[in-house]
């Protein structure tokens, strides 16, 4: 053992209690330095986030929608929503907008229309039935075909009977179906094809002058108490802007040729629940 060595040994032993101490205060040095490192780390964190709240607030403003039928600009969180469309009163959700489409309706368009005459506006309503398949409306599937037959999208392969009809080119104003979900497939202001060869009270071609409505159903069951409602308000809203509207049947106006909207339908139920005067209903009440 060199001399350098025995020397360090000798040292060692001599000191051992202060090298231990040494030891322990190092030891309680770095343990007090590395707790005071995690709580200046937990309060830039939170002072990260804090920051970043603040920032958000400024940097998200309220989303701007304009009303589909006025046109003003409200925030989104006020706007009510219908489909893609917003509007700033339930007012202005349920009544015609100035280009003929009712808002609180589902937008369908139909590419089966076309203009009316000139100076022409609507002064008749046409009340229809429709089911495809035939008879057949136990869910929204089936109302679904209704909409996409109107549309030219109604698929011929599911249905015998929808191979039958798949050449035709139809459409109405309006469908509601059995649940009282009111569809608009062409403006009030252009003509739907609905009526075909027809006439009233002589008048012939009446898509020419006529807003037709479809109700889901056939000529065997009787119609939804729903369906009257949605009717009555429908007509109601239609007669706000066209107030010469008189009300007739498919059958009323095609006789022989059309028996819609059939024994089913209720012409007193309907006129109890809109309160239409007898006037505007010229083939009167009984059933037909
Ligand atoms: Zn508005
Ligand atoms: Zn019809």
């Amino acid at each position: 053992m060199s001399a350098v060595d025995l020397f360090w040994k000798s040292f060692f032993r001599e000191h051992d209690l202060l090298i231990k101490w040494l030891l322990l205060f190092a030891g309680a040095g770095v343990l007090y330095l590395w707790i005071k490192g995690k709580k200046q780390a937990k309060l830039n964190t939170d002072e990260a986030a804090k920051i970043k709240a603040e920032h958000s607030k400024v940097a998200e403003p309220e989303v701007i929608v304009q009303c589909q039928h006025c046109s003003v600009h409200l925030p989104k969180s006020e706007a009510i929503k219908q489909e893609d469309r917003f509007y700033c009163s339930s007012d202005h959700l349920d009544c015609l907008d100035a280009q003929g489409w009712l808002g609180s309706s589902a937008w369908r368009s139909s590419p089966n229309q076309d203009i009316r005459p000139e100076g022409i506006a609507p002064d008749l309503v046409v009340i229809h039935h429709i089911s495809l398949p035939p008879s057949v409306f136990v869910d929204r599937r089936s109302t679904q075909f209704i909409v996409d037959f109107f549309q030219n999208k109604l698929d011929s392969s599911l249905h015998p009977y929808f191979e039958e009809i798949a050449d035709q080119k139809v459409s109405s104003h309006f469908l509601i179906s059995r649940s009282g979900e009111v569809f608009q497939f062409v403006s009030t202001q252009n003509k739907a094809w609905h009526a075909g060869v027809s006439s009233f009270l002589g008048r012939e071609k009446c898509n020419d002058f006529s807003i037709g409505i479809e109700l889901e159903g056939d000529s065997d069951h009787p119609f939804e108490d729903i369906q009257y409602s949605a009717l009555a308000k429908l007509s109601s809203q239609l007669s706000a802007v066209y107030p010469n509207l008189q009300f007739a049947g498919h059958s009323d106006i095609a006789p022989g040729r059309k028996i819609d909207p059939g024994i089913q339908f209720s012409w007193q139920k309907f006129q109890a629940k809109t309160g239409i005067s007898a006037k505007k209903l010229p083939f009167g009440l009984d059933p037909r």
